[in-house]
């Protein structure tokens, strides 16, 4: 990864693109692509290009891996320092969706939602780190900047600006941008849109970061925690619900019935949920008490220890804050998976537990039990379980459930015989040598 970029570079071409990238992602949210001259995108759009997908992480095995990318045009951007054009699209098999494809699972929930009037939009909160790499796993972290700090100690502002600066050739508006709470952590929020163009973003948003981070000589991480003593980084998403041009999340004084059955439904299903918005070993290392992250299955206005959060709102900007999702989740399986835990507390009317005032955090058990507070899976394998046993949540994955489940039972198994390779205990929360391997690049 520090080796650098060979060959004769388009950088700065003010040419027409002459070569099209086609983007689409595998099962853990991670771009893949391949590129084609130019000239070839109508073909692209209409007829599709074929590829082998039996090396694409969640995709087919070798016996049976001829797939088809087919360019969706509404998506295409243009990657100012390659000088290349970029779209996203589906995959098909044997002329149909290809059930493995996440941004086709995330299609199917939509136009589910849309059968029944609703239109779903949502904007995210991905948090980062950028690190200086050294050659080992000691990080040397270029500022010492906290929480909103300037100037001086946020030594990486530039950075910072330059990734929104680049935001709108890709779509993206930017809204925020700030320093977190962790020494060289940030964020930038950018403006919420329909789910489908929000999950793309997502990975439009990865992509500049961490290419911008690299022009820089720094390694952008989206890493959920990766430092064990340093605040996770989470991707909370504010949703919204849509009918006939009006958000249906308002009601008469605060959130509509509609939005409380929608929270009630998340609370529901939450413990499946985490399988799919914090999918990976090291994402349970930052769902911890101690970061604002959260712990325990509640919710409350304005209360930031809940899970879901009901933030201070007027008019056309209700909507709901979900805190536990994660930048390594894939955002298209994300978004499905959310989004339809909602739309069955919607269907069956499932009134959300009392809403909590205090800090749950630090609510002895007894009291979180007497108020029906659960608390989240405390690692990947616990997760997963919930998630077999989850018919709703199961079901929002259709085509990709089950490869999800091989995936990501033979990720959690090998960090098992990790952790028992260095004698160490399943509850371990220090942050490992090998999800550093596995997750720093995500
Ligand atoms: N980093 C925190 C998390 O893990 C969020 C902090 C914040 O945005 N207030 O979710
Ligand atoms: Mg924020
Ligand atoms: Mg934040
Ligand atoms: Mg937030």
């Amino acid at each position: 990864n520090d080796i650098k970029t060979v060959g004769t570079s388009l950088n700065g071409s003010s040419e027409k693109p002459r070569f099209l990238q086609l983007v689409f992602v595998d099962i853990n949210g991670a771009s893949k692509g391949m590129e084609i001259p130019m000239e070839r995108y109508e073909e692209a759009i209409n007829e599709g290009i074929a590829f082998d997908g039996s090396s694409i992480p969640g995709f087919q095995g070798i016996e049976d891996s001829d797939l088809v990318f087919k360019a969706d045009p509404s998506t295409y951007a243009e990657v100012p320092w390659e000088g290349i054009g970029r779209v996203y699209g589906y995959v098909y098999k044997g002329g149909k969706p290809y059930g493995a494809d996440p941004r086709g699972v995330l299609r199917e929930v939509l136009e589910d939602l849309e059968k029944r009037g609703f239109k779903a939009y949502i904007g995210p909160e991905p948090e980062f780190y950028l690190f200086k790499k050294n050659g080992t796993w000691k990080f040397d972290i270029p500022d010492g900047g906290g929480y909103f700090d300037l100037v001086t100690l946020d030594k990486a502002r530039n950075v910072r600006r330059e990734i929104a600066l680049y935001m709108p050739s890709f779509g993206l508006i930017p809204e925020v941008l700030h320093h977190e709470v962790g020494r060289s952590q940030h964020e930038i929020d950018f403006r919420y849109d329909e789910a489908l163009r929000t999950a793309d973003n997502v990975v439009s948003f990865k992509y500049i970061v961490k290419a911008v981070a690299e022009m820089n000589g720094l390694h952008a991480t989206f890493m959920p925690k990766p430092i064990h003593d340093f605040p996770g980084n989470g991707m909370h998403l504010h949703i919204s619900l849509w009918g006939e041009g009006e958000n249906v999340f308002i009601g008469e004084e605060g959130l509509s019935e509609t939005a409380l059955h929608f929270v009630g439904g998340i609370l529901k299903h939450a413990k499946a949920l985490a399988a799919v918005t914090n999918p990976t070993v090291n994402s349970y290392k930052r769902l911890v008490p101690g970061y604002e992250a959260p712990v325990y299955v509640s919710w409350g206005y304005r209360n930031r220890s809940t899970l879901i959060r009901v933030p201070t709102f007027w008019g056309n900007a209700a909507r709901i804050e979900y805190r536990c999702p994660d930048p390594s989740a894939n955002p298209y399986l994300a978004f499905a998976a959310v989004l339809t835990a909602g739309l069955d507390g919607i269907r069956k009317k499932i009134e959300p537990s009392a809403y909590v005032e205090e800090n749950v955090y630090e609510m002895g058990e007894a009291e979180r039990t007497e108020l029906g507070i659960e608390t989240l899976p405390s690692n990947l394998g616990e997760a997963l379980e919930e998630l077999k046993r989850d018919r709703v949540i199961r079901d929002a994955l259709s085509g990709i459930y089950r490869n999800f489940i091989e995936y990501k039972e033979r990720e959690w198994e090998n960090y098992v015989e990790f952790l028992s390779s260095r004698e160490l205990p399943l509850e371990t929360k220090e942050v490992t040598e090998w999800e550093l391997e596995r997750y720093f690049y995500i």
